[in-house]
């Protein structure tokens, strides 16, 4: 308990999500968000870099942020555009973000392993990987290939969530989502990566489309209870619908 006390927290930018975790973003911790395509996640880690920057009574952690982006998807442009509808300084944002470009899984784990010099040298609070299974997804094709790599995926795993206990910093992750032709009931999608990630993942939330709505849901955690929160993509990032229409009024 007196450990868990110097965990801190980061503010999504969404009060309902925010809600959801128990007041944001924990430190310490592995964060997944996972989802379809167009579900938010990429938002997500775009307004958390913003979000992370303020200060604590803000919301923040006054801290850096890496992105390790996998997919090419990271967009200064969107930064910007976040920042200034959140009130930052979009310049001052932009420079506190280390953006690192992962070509293939072996980049991917060379990135991680070398985390430790500018965590400390830029005072960097969050850590995101977005996604952290695609490259694996892609390159070990078919039932041969798995063993290795789970075996792959589990150190790479493990390697973030060290990163996260030694230097008591956020890690954010996205994963994709596989069908799962075998369920009969409910939603047939499930996350990638098999049962690696899930016991890897110390929060894990999923994300859907709820028209122009998105809907979160905490799936797995050790101590919240699983329920929904509404949220929506719009010029400040991730935002909530009911700020949005009180905004309009
Ligand atoms: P993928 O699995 O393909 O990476 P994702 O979950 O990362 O998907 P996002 O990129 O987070 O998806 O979300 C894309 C959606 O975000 C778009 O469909 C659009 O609805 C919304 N969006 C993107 N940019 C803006 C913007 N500037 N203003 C409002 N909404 C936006
Ligand atoms: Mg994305």
């Amino acid at each position: 308990l007196t450990r868990r006390r110097n965990i801190t927290r980061i503010s999504t930018g969404s009060k309902n999500i925010d809600d959801l975790l128990g007041g944001g973003i924990e430190t310490w911790a592995i964060t997944e968000f996972y989802g379809e395509f167009g579900a938010g996640k990429t938002q997500i880690c775009h307004t958390l870099c913003c979000t992370v920057q303020q200060s604590i009574p803000d919301g923040g952690l006054d801290g850096g942020v890496v992105y390790i982006d996998t997919e090419g998807t990271f967009r200064p442009e969107r930064i910007m555009e976040i920042a200034q509808n959140r009130g930052f300084n979009p310049e001052d944002i932009l420079s506190r973000i280390m953006v690192a470009r992962a070509y293939n899984s072996a980049h991917q784990e060379l990135i991680v392993k070398d985390l430790g010099k500018m965590i400390e040298k830029h005072k960097v609070k969050l850590v995101i990987v977005d996604s952290a299974v695609a490259h694996y997804r892609a390159e070990f094709l078919g039932r041969g290939t798995l063993a290795e790599r789970q075996q792959r995926l589990n150190r790479f795993m493990h390697n973030l969530l060290r990163t996260a206990e030694i230097y008591n910093i956020a890690v954010v992750m996205t994963n994709q989502v596989q069908s799962a032709p075998d369920s009969f009931f409910g939603d047939p999608t499930r996350a990638t990566g098999g049962h690696v990630v899930a016991h890897t993942s110390t929060y894990r939330i999923y994300l859907r489309k709820a028209g122009k709505n998105r809907i979160a849901r905490m799936i797995d955690s050790p101590y919240h209870p699983e329920r929904d929160a509404v949220f929506m993509l719009n010029e400040r990032g991730i935002n909530d619908p009911a700020e949005e229409t009180s905004k309009r009024k």
